[in-house]
Formats: C-alpha cells, structure tokens, sequence
C-alpha cells in the first residue's frame, strides 16, 4: 500500500501544490538578508525514484531571489518534494526507509533497491539518517511535540507514518503529513 504511493502521479501534484503555496508565502516576506522584496527564481531539476510519466513542471524547485542589485541572494522555500540536495524525491527516500523499517509489508532490503534503483551503500546513508542523524536535528525536535508520546522513537520514521495511517486510514495522507512536518511548511494538526 505504502510503496504504490511513490507510482502515483496525483501525489506529485498534490506535493507540487503545497510547494507552490510555500513558495508564494516565502515570497511575500522580503529578503531575509537585506530586506528587499524577493523575486521568483525557480530552476528545474531531474528527481530520481518516481514514476516515468510526472510532467516536468511538476520537477520544478520553487525558489527565490532577492531583488536588490548588491544582494541578489537565493532564497529556498521549504519543499515537501524535495530534500535539500539529495537527487531522490524526498517521498521516495521515505518510502523506501519506511518498507525497510516495517518489514510487515514484506520487502526485504535486496528488493527494495531493486525497485527503487538506489545502491545498497544509498539505501544504509538513508537508513542511517534516520537512525543516528534525525533524532538530533532540530527538524525533529519540531516534530516530536506534535505527534503522540506513544510513537517509537527508535523505528522513526517507520513509526511515525504507521501513527498517521491509523489516524487518517490513507497511506498517501500520512505520508504528505509526514512530509509537511518534515519541511517545516505548515502545521498540520
Ligand atoms: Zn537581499
């Protein structure tokens, strides 16, 4: 159930749209350096992981830039399609940590890298994150008081979709919850 998500092109739209508005919120505050307004900027990317068929505009990375002459700096609104630098969606990368996690879908390790087409090395840094990286960042820090005390800590974030699952019965809702906690764009509950 989980790992039909990533296939579904609705859901990259879905993800596009809660960018786009994060992006014309991001916009109407001024440059954060200097205080000039922010102009748009976007650049395209190529997202690894997804479905063949997601219209470009939908690889699009929101961005902007300061319009002042001596500042011109960029400025990222938060993505729930992108994960900082890293070439997978971030929803991929989520799914593929989440079907590792919770093996009761059956996945093992071998085929998880096979469908997704990720190395064994990728898979371990992602796992890695998780384990050893997230639970010390502030992103999770933000995250932890929203969600319930019942939530493993040490099956994040496996833990955590399985928590929104049961609380809205739609895998592609928890994991756009997820993903919305996880950028920092909105508050969701
Ligand atoms: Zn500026």
């Amino acid at each position: 159930m989980i790992l039909e998500s990533i296939n579904k092109v609705k859901l990259y739209r879905l993800l596009f749209s809660f960018d786009e508005g994060l992006a014309k919120e991001k916009r109407a505050h001024s440059c954060p350096f200097c205080g000039a307004p922010l102009h748009t900027s976007n650049y395209k990317r190529t997202p690894r992981g997804g479905p063949d068929d997601i219209p470009e505009m939908f690889s699009i990375r929101h961005s902007l830039c300061c319009s002042a002459e001596n500042c011109r700096r960029r400025v990222l609104p938060p993505s729930l399609r992108f994960w900082d630098r890293k070439v997978y969606w971030s929803i991929v990368i989520l799914v593929t940590v989440v079907l590792q996690q919770d093996r009761t879908e059956g996945y093992s390790a071998g085929k998880i890298i096979k469908m997704v087409g990720i190395s064994r090395h990728t898979l371990k840094r992602w796992i890695h994150y998780f384990k050893e990286v997230f639970p010390e960042t502030e992103r999770w820090k933000r995250i932890r008081g929203r969600i319930g005390a019942e939530v493993d800590i040490g099956q994040i974030p496996s833990s955590i979709i399985l928590f929104f699952i049961e609380r809205s019965g739609s895998a592609e809702k928890a994991l756009t919850s997820f993903l919305q906690l996880f950028s920092g764009g909105a508050d969701v509950f």
